[in-house]
C-alpha cells in the first residue's frame, strides 16, 4: 500500500492503473467487479438527450444546478453492497422496491451553488478515468451555461477518483483553471501520509492503491490551488461543512442555506436507496472504515429524518434530491420529484 510519492515508477503507475481501471473499473474501491458500459448509453435512449442533463431550482437567495456527470454500473451487487448479508435478504429489498437484483447503476449528480459572487461546484464527477459512462460534467455545465472558467470554486467532499477525476486534464492541466478547491485538512493528511491505513475497510489492497495514487497525484498537482477546511467551518456565508467521517476519514457533508432554505449534501453516505439507506447495517465495501461509516450514516440519517431536511445524494437516482424518514431499523428514501422538466 505504501507509495513513495516522487518516484518514477509513480507516474507509470498511475498509468497502469488508469489502464486497468478502464478495463475493469473500481471507481469507488471495491474488491468486485463491474463495468462502466458505454452500451448503457444506447439502451436509455439519445445520448445527446443524457448528455445534456441538468436540472436548476432555487434555494433562498442561490441557484442550485444539478449537472450529470454520467453514472456508474456495478454489475454485481455482494460484496459491494451488504457484504457477508445473506443473499436472499439482499435480493429481497432489492425486488420489494421494484428494482433490479442484479446489477445496482449509480448516478453522479454533481451540485453546483450560485451566488451573486461565486459559481461553486461540490465535488467535479470522474473526468477521463473511467471511460465513457462518465466525465460529462464540463459538457452538461456548457449545456447550462456555465464555461470552466467560470467555475470560482470547488469544494470536495473527499478524495475518492469519482470526487475529485474531475480536476484534471490528460496533461495534468487543470480543468477549471481559475477555481479555488477546498479540500478537509483531515483528508489531505489521510491520503498524502507515509501509508494511508486501510485495515478497517473491507477493500482489497490493490483497488485501495490505486485509489490512494489517484488522490496523491491530484492533490500533489492541484496543489497551488488547494485551501484546507476544518470540521464546521463555513464558506462564501451559504455552505457549512460537517465531518461525517467513514466512508474515507475527512469525508465531509455540505450544508447549503440562504435566508431560512436549507439542502445538505451528504456525499457518500448513502449509494443505494434500497440497501444502504434502508439498511444502514449492511454497509459499504468501499468504506475506508466499515465501521465507522455506519456509525456516521446513521447518526445523520436519524437527523436528517428527525429535522425533514431536504437531501442531495451525490449517487442516489437523478436528480439526488428527496428526504428520509424512519422505517424499522432504517430509513426510507423519498425522492423528490417534479411536475414538468426543466
Ligand atoms: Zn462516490
Amino acid at each position: 500500500m505504501t507509495q513513495r510519492f516522487c518516484s518514477d515508477t509513480f507516474d507509470e503507475k498511475i498509468i497502469m492503473n488508469r489502464r486497468n481501471a478502464l478495463k475493469n473499473t473500481a471507481v469507488l474501491g471495491l474488491s468486485a467487479p463491474f463495468f462502466l458500459k458505454t452500451e448503457l448509453l444506447k439502451q436509455k435512449g439519445n445520448p445527446e438527450k443524457i448528455l445534456s442533463s441538468y436540472h436548476k431550482f432555487r434555494l433562498g437567495d442561490l441557484e442550485l444546478i444539478v449537472i450529470s456527470d454520467g453514472h456508474i454500473l456495478f454489475d454485481k451487487i455482494q460484496p459491494s453492497f451488504a457484504p457477508g448479508i445473506a443473499s436472499d435478504k439482499v435480493i429481497k429489498a432489492l425486488e420489494d422496491n421494484f428494482l433490479p437484483s442484479k446489477e445496482v447503476d449509480l448516478a453522479i449528480n454533481i451540485l453546483v451553488v450560485k451566488s451573486a459572487q461565486k459559481t461553486i461546484l461540490i465535488d467535479c464527477g470522474c473526468g477521463f478515468n473511467f471511460g465513457d459512462a462518465s466525465g460529462w460534467l464540463p459538457k452538461n455545465l456548457s449545456a447550462a451555461g456555465i464555461k470552466p472558467e467560470n467555475i470560482t470554486d470547488i469544494v470536495l467532499t473527499h478524495a475518492h477518483p469519482d470526487h475529485l477525476g474531475g480536476l484534471l486534464n490528460k496533461d495534468d492541466t487543470l480543468v477549471f483553471p481559475h477555481a479555488n478547491i477546498h479540500l478537509s485538512q483531515i483528508e489531505n493528511n489521510f491520503w498524502m501520509g507515509a501509508s494511508p491505513d486501510f485495515s478497517k475497510s473491507k477493500v482489497n489492497a490493490s483497488l485501495a492503491e490505486m485509489v490512494t495514487n489517484i488522490a496523491r497525484h491530484t492533490i500533489t498537482t492541484i496543489k497551488p490551488k488547494l485551501h484546507f477546511f476544518n470540521d464546521g467551518d463555513t464558506l462564501f456565508n451559504c455552505i457549512r461543512l460537517v465531518l461525517a467521517p467513514g466512508h474515507t476519514p475527512g469525508h465531509t457533508i455540505v450544508n447549503i442555506f440562504s435566508k431560512n432554505e436549507e439542502l445538505v449534501h451528504v456525499a457518500d453516505l448513502v449509494h443505494s436507496s434500497a440497501l444502504v439507506v434502508a439498511h444502514p447495517d449492511w454497509g459499504f465495501e468501499g468504506d475506508t472504515d466499515f465501521d465507522l461509516a455506519i456509525k456516521s450514516r446513521k447518526k445523520v440519517l436519524k437527523e436528517l429524518a428527525e429535522n425533514r431536511k431536504l437531501i442531495f445524494s451525490y449517487h442516489l437516482p437523478w436528480p439526488g434530491l428527496g428526504h428520509v424518514r424512519q422505517k424499522d431499523d432504517g430509513f426510507d428514501w423519498v425522492q423528490t420529484t417534479f411536475s414538468v422538466p426543466d
